[in-house]
């Protein structure tokens, strides 16, 4: 288990790689956020111990970043700001933990536990709607136990819907999730939808995407409803 601390007091830096290695943890450490954000680029690592006050770049720009670029990896912040707006600030950034110091550093292991558990829980899931597979560790679809190849924008755009069975969701809904803050342009949630029912449904008696006019799209089976297919 490798986890990169980003940690710029040198006092709380050592006392939680030592903490951590003691409790089989392979640690690296950065004292500053332009650093820990390039480790984190550039590795693999289980989790990240991220502090929000840093030199150069700080925690929730970190966080922002490594979660722009679609990395998973979990992260804890670490803070001395204990108030509600920062603890809000930093679960909206993408962050799934919030510390605030000073901390039990058995709290600290039990927290560090809890969310490799719920990242391990994550990477093996498999979404079902009806003979429709998504494994969303290997990002791998299956219709009917055929391989359907996708795109990255294409899998993640399924995966979206698949995750909301039967919600509608719509396209300012998609294409914040998807795109965000790239630019796209208006049509583009409309585009990605034709592309991936030529791949998923094309072929198939039963339709699983559906438009849902005027609001957007859902993934499910097929109802007695009379909403409309493209
Ligand atoms: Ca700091």
């Amino acid at each position: 288990m490798k986890v990169l601390l980003i940690e710029d007091e040198p006092g709380i830096a050592r006392l939680i790689k030592r903490g951590m290695e003691d409790a089989g943890y392979s640690v690296e450490a950065a004292q500053d956020g332009a650093t820990g954000l390039e480790l984190a680029e550039t590795n693999n690592y289980s989790i990240i111990l991220l502090d929000l006050m840093l030199p150069h770049v700080d925690g929730w720009t970190i966080c922002e970043e490594l979660r722009r670029q679609r990395n998973r990896t979990p992260i804890l912040m670490l803070t001395a700001r204990d108030t509600i707006p920062d603890k809000i600030r930093g679960l909206d950034t993408g962050a799934d933990d919030y510390l605030p110091k000073p901390f039990d550093f058995q709290e600290l292991l039990a927290r560090v536990r809890a969310l490799l558990r719920r990242d391990k829980v994550n990477k093996v899931r498999v979404i079902r709607v009806a003979d429709l597979e998504i494994d969303t560790a290997q990002h791998k679809v299956t219709r009917n136990g055929e391989v359907i190849g996708l795109s990255h924008r294409e899998y993640e755009l399924l995966e979206a819907l698949a995750a909301h069975e039967s919600q509608v969701l719509s396209r300012e809904a998609i294409q914040e999730r998807i795109w965000m803050n790239e630019e796209s342009y208006s049509n583009t949630v409309d585009v990605y939808i034709r592309l991936l029912r030529k791949k998923i449904d094309a072929g198939h008696d039963i339709k699983l995407i559906h438009t849902v006019h005027g609001v957007g799209y859902t993934l499910r089976l097929p109802d007695s409803s009379s909403e409309t297919m493209v």
